[in-house]
């Protein structure tokens, strides 16, 4: 017998699946005041013999090392050990993300914001890593308390396209939201494990970030087509459930798909839009002239979306790049 049992952790949720006589947990859940008690009390009596991080952010990984302290392993994708180990926003990374705001174009005022914004956002990180206590919740409350990510070497670490972690459980590496993000698929019950890469309400946005492990290769991971080219994967395996790390399972995995699919190619086109109309333009231009009111407020965001839909023409040949500036071809 398949089953699963959905374990809400505030604005998480983890999944305790069972087949084949074993028991596999996905998601480590984030850590939160009170969030290991909710997650103690839903195993009790069948803990699970691994756990399945579908990638690094700390809500979704944040509590792998009290399982393995408890002596159960966490599985994570090598390309987001970065992550669990404590080294997001290192200095390299943050020298890189630098060297990205300063040959985006922005005017010097906006570029020293982004850069303090760089400087909070790891503070923050740091912080998550290195606090005892739990700090205060943040703006958006979505967690009792603000989060805690406390640093571990993941006992597995995948590596494989497609690993079996249980019997029937596969979990299958859908690169895009990070570098390592993983889905976990049942075939025969036609069950995804989305985690953040399909959601029932919302699109995750890209982000800039930076690729691993990939010696000699540009330092930046091109996250939105990558994100893409999962999706279009994630659609052909034809999944009648999905259980999302955020929120509840849902059935129209295919027209959700769609609906982000064709989201994602309409922006892709305003930017093409864009693109044509503003030659050699910088990305802060671009993105200047498609979100005039929110970049300021909103830069990082903002820049990864336009950032990412360059990427996307930039691979479909329809836009390139030099000395920073954009063309249309
Ligand atoms: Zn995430
Ligand atoms: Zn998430």
């Amino acid at each position: 017998m398949t089953s699963v049992r959905h374990i809400r952790l505030a604005y998480n949720s983890a999944y305790l699946v069972e087949a084949g006589g074993e028991r596999v947990l996905i998601d480590t859940g984030p850590d939160y005041r009170g969030a290991k008690d909710v997650l103690a009390t839903a195993v009790a009596g069948s803990p699970p013999a691994l756990v399945v991080a579908t990638h690094g952010h700390l809500d979704h990984a944040g509590l792998g090392h009290w399982w393995q302290e408890q002596g159960i392993p966490v599985a994570l994708h090598e390309e987001d050990l970065h992550y669990s180990t404590g080294h997001q926003l290192d200095d390299d990374e943050l020298r890189a993300l630098e060297g990205f705001v300063r040959g985006s174009g922005a005017p010097g005022e906006v570029e020293v914001e982004a850069l303090a914004g760089l400087a909070a956002r790891r503070a923050w990180a740091r912080q998550a890593v290195e606090t005892r206590d739990y700090r205060p919740a943040g703006r958006d409350a979505h967690w009792p308390t603000g989060l805690r990510y406390e640093p571990f070497e993941p006992r597995r670490v995948l590596v494989e396209d497609v690993t079996e972690v249980a019997p029937g459980v596969r979990a299958m590496a859908a690169p895009g939201h990070t570098p390592g993000n993983l889905v976990v698929f049942l075939e025969a019950e036609g069950w995804l494990f989305s985690g953040d890469q399909l959601l029932p309400e919302i699109a995750p946005t890209p982000a800039i970030q930076r690729f691993q492990s990939a010696p000699g290769a540009p330092w930046r991971f091109r996250s939105l087509p990558r994100f893409l080219d999962s999706l279009r994967r994630i659609r052909g395996l034809d999944a009648t459930r999905c259980y999302p790390g955020h929120g509840d399972p849902f059935e129209d995995v295919a027209a959700t798909i769609d609906a982000n699919l064709t989201q994602a190619e309409q922006r892709t086109a305003r930017v093409l839009e864009a693109l044509r109309e503003n030659s050699g333009a910088t990305l802060y231009a671009l993105a200047e002239g498609l979100y005039p009111r929110a970049l300021r407020k909103r830069f990082w965001q903002i820049i990864a979306t336009v950032q990412g839909h360059l990427d996307v023409l930039e691979e479909e040949g329809l836009a390139t790049t030099a000395e920073g500036r954009w063309g249309a071809r």
